[in-house]
């Protein structure tokens, strides 16, 4: 099986993909999370975005459909997929569909996530991510405190280099969730209208416990 889930940033995307790809057996390719890693990573890559990235601007095309064509012909891909974050502009969306076409290959379900921006502000604002495992809470679920160690992988705080073991993406901010939401409806909503010539598209209401957004996903999957 071959997915796309896309919506605005925080709408729950990723706690949505960790549920799907163990019920469906598919890899999790988030181009966000590659695109990080290699910035912790000091890649060429990595420097090129940084900047971009931190702002909450979008990546170039060229280089997103070069980093995602890479990836899905990595083995791992060969059993299905869930994209989270791409294709993000019409563009992509577009050379996206082509390249399909091309390998005889077809998204089976394209799911848009939609919730009100004011709720995703509040909840970004408690957003924290473990830097080592990428695993994503919320201060909010969590007491107001972040812990010193992550919950899910275990990862503790570097007290030689004052690292913490959860952070706040530089791009959760208040005023670049702002932009994110900007560019959301200005490019990747009409890149999902794109896709939805070509493959079948959900709306899948994002507002409540994640297990009644699991089951709204689960029913159209
Ligand atoms: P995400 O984790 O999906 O919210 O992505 C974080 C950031 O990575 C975005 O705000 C963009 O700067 C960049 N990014 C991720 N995926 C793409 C894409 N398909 N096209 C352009 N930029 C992207």
């Amino acid at each position: 099986m071959n997915i796309i889930i896309m919506g605005p940033p925080g709408v729950g995307k990723g706690t949505q993909s960790h549920r799907i790809i163990e019920h469906h057996n598919v890899v999790h390719i988030s181009t966000g999370d590659i695109l990080r890693m290699a910035i912790r990573s000091g890649t060429d890559l990595g420097k090129k975005v940084k900047s971009v990235m931190d702002s909450g601007d979008l990546v170039s095309d060229d280089l997103m459909m070069e980093l995602i064509k890479d990836r899905l012909n990595q083995e791992d891909a060969k059993k299905g997929w869930l994209l989270d974050g791409f294709p993000r502009t019409p563009k992509q969306a577009e050379a996206f569909v082509a390249m399909l076409k091309e390998l005889n290959s077809k998204v089976d379900a394209v799911l848009v996530m939609r919730a009100p921006a004011e709720e995703i502000v509040r909840r970004l604002a408690g957003r924290i991510t473990c830097r080592s495992c990428n695993e994503v809470m919320n201060l909010i679920g969590l007491g107001g405190n972040a812990p010193k160690y992550c919950p899910f992988c275990g990862e503790h705080e570097d007290n030689n280099r004052h690292k913490p073991a959860l952070y706040q993406r530089a791009d959760d901010a208040e005023e670049t969730v702002r932009h994110r939401l900007e560019v959301f409806r200005k490019k990747t909503l009409p890149a999902a209208w794109i896709l939805e010539e070509a493959y079948q598209l959900h709306e899948i209401d994002g507002i409540g416990r994640p297990a009644d957004v699991a089951q709204r996903i689960e029913s159209v999957l």
